[in-house]
């Protein structure tokens, strides 16, 4: 890969030619990986190995009260799914918890930080805004002894929750906001999931991240554009620290993964859950990693986006269907072929025995050495219910009354009557087939254009087809009408084989069987990408 990251990194090489490359992924396990993490991930592995450095897995653990164990094990999963493995490269910010302590005791010591006995709120309300400074805390000069005294009562457990808490001394008339006195540590009693009740305070982002990447000997950490403004706090903490030997990590931040019609905000993904709009995390109607997984897509496609997407410093917006098409392209080459019918209606085919009974021979691809596979056919079939129309125009190439197609790997045939129902809807059609054009043409120069696609009535397994629409509306929320689920036939092939095989039900759609239920086939994506109509 080559972009604005490299070009510095290639910098820093020329340098300092022995600098080994390290970062990190640093999620906060408060919720699932969703696409938009995917960028980072990528981003940080692919950089390690064109490097020849390392990549850490670090879990930003410093919020006890939305972590969730759930959270770390799902995260773990979701990148050894991805394909990388950093099973040797775990690390969690908690492990760092007592050097964090003890460089908060240091910059008390040095005079850089005092506990303050304000409330939060009246912290946040002298904080200034854009245009007017911030107000000095009265404890903000008091002496250093008695802040350090008060920083050892608060890891005593002697203060309640937001009695106090400890800020960096730096600028309250800085033009940036989170050097105005941050608070870099606070009380919250909330038991841990890696370090039980051993603490009652916790160390805010900006002051753990820098540290966290100090001690791992991160060269170069890389984040989001909305880190930009933080980053004069990570400098400032290594700075006054004295943290440079041996590596000094450097912030550098891209934009982010956006998409204009889907959602990716934790935030938001996590109120879908728990309001229950979907079945969980993993629903195959959302944006997160293992929700994609288990809607069908591979990680190569998804990586294979990310990688087209490209890292920049620009803020931009892309649609879904992107994604989509880098999946329908991998497919089109690599998927099963297979038949399948959605609207089934039974075809009685005359110029057959009632018992008769054939096994033919399928491709699995058109283009691919993919082999065949046997396929039943009979004299009673399902087809489309689209693909029969007493009449039509011209256009229309599939089944008229009176009229031939090519049966899909099989024979021609020709519709010669037809039953109704009392609603008037077709119920059962009566054909012939040409028994001369198995594989060939007919022998009198006839032309059948159309092709469509079947399966046969006495040998199949009846499955559940769960189609997917346009998953979220503009609100985020997911749209009442987004799955559908009907009833038809697949050919025995498909159930016989193994899960998790993508198919391409010839002439419907491509098809993944579902992890929940293995009677139910979960539309991945249709065979071209389609216009919303609104
Ligand atoms: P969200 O903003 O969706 O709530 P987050 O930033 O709070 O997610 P973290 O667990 O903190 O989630 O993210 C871990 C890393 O992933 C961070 O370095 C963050 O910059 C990066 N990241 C999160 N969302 C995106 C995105 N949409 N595109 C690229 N990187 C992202
Ligand atoms: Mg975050």
């Amino acid at each position: 890969m080559e972009n604005f990251i490299t070009k510095i990194i290639d910098k820093d090489l020329s340098i300092n030619p022995s600098l080994e490359i390290k970062t990190r992924f640093p999620p906060e396990p408060n919720g699932y990986l969703h696409i938009g993490h995917v960028k980072s991930i990528w981003l940080n592995n692919e950089l390690a190995v064109q490097y020849n450095g390392k990549c850490n897995l670090r879990f930003d653990d410093t919020n006890p009260v939305k972590e969730d164990i759930e959270f770390i094990n799902s995260i773990k999963d979701d990148i050894a799914w991805l394909g990388y493995d950093t099973s040797s490269n775990i690390h969690y910010a908690s492990d760092y918890f007592e050097q964090f302590f003890e460089y908060a005791v240091r910059l008390i010591k040095m005079g850089k930080a005092y506990i303050d006995h304000q409330s939060p709120d009246e912290i946040a309300k002298t904080r200034g805004t854009l245009t007017e400074s911030g107000i000095e805390s009265p404890c903000r000069d008091r002496p250093i002894e008695e802040s350090f005294s008060d920083f050892i009562k608060m890891r005593q457990g002697e203060f309640p929750e937001r009695a106090c808490c400890l800020r960096a001394k730096i600028d309250m008339s800085s033009s940036f906001l989170v050097l105005r006195d941050p608070v870099i540590y606070r009380i919250k009693y909330a038991h841990h999931h890696q370090t039980g009740d051993k603490w009652c305070i916790y160390p805010m982002y900006d002051f753990a991240h820098c540290l966290s990447d100090y001690i791992e000997n991160i060269s170069h950490s890389l984040c989001s554009l909305e880190f930009q403004d933080n980053r004069r706090l990570y400098d400032w903490v290594l700075d006054e620290l004295g943290l440079s030997q041996p590596v000094r990590p450097r912030q550098y931040e891209f934009s982010r993964l956006n998409f204009d019609d889907v959602v990716l905000s934790k935030r938001k993904l996590t109120k879908l859950v728990e309001e229950k709009h979907v079945s969980g995390w993993s629903d195959p109607k959302m944006p997160t990693v293992s929700g994609l997984r288990n809607r069908g897509f591979t990680p190569s496609s998804i990586k294979e986006f990310i990688s087209q997407a490209g890292i920049t410093k620009q803020n931009y917006f892309v649609s879904f269907s992107l994604l989509e098409n880098v999946l329908r392209k991998e497919l089109e080459t690599n998927a099963t072929r297979a038949l399948a019918v959605i609207n089934p209606l039974k075809v009685v085919i005359t110029n057959l025995d009632g018992d008769y009974v054939e096994t033919l021979q399928c491709s699995n691809h058109p283009k691919q050495e993919m082999g065949h596979r046997d396929v039943a056919f009979s004299n009673e079939i399902y087809i489309d219910k689209n693909d029969f129309k007493l009449v039509a125009n011209k256009k229309f190439k599939r089944l008229i009354f009176g009229g031939e197609v090519r049966l899909r790997g099989a024979y021609v045939m020709k519709a010669n009557d037809y039953k109704m129902d009392l609603n008037g809807d077709i119920s059962m059609i009566y054909c012939t087939i040409d028994k001369e054009t198995l594989g060939k043409n007919t022998s009198d120069g006839r032309k059948v254009k159309g092709v469509i696609h079947w399966v046969c009535a006495k040998n199949n397994a009846s499955v559940i087809f769960r189609l997917f629409n346009k998953v979220f509306n503009t609100d985020g929320l997911v749209a009442n009408d987004a799955t559908e689920e009907v009833a038809g036939y697949v050919e025995s092939s498909v159930v016989e084989s193994d899960m998790r095989v993508h198919y391409q039900f010839e002439r419907v759609g491509y098809f993944i069987q579902s992890v929940d239920n293995p009677t139910i086939y979960n539309g991945v994506i249709t065979l071209r990408e389609s216009f919303s109509k609104d």
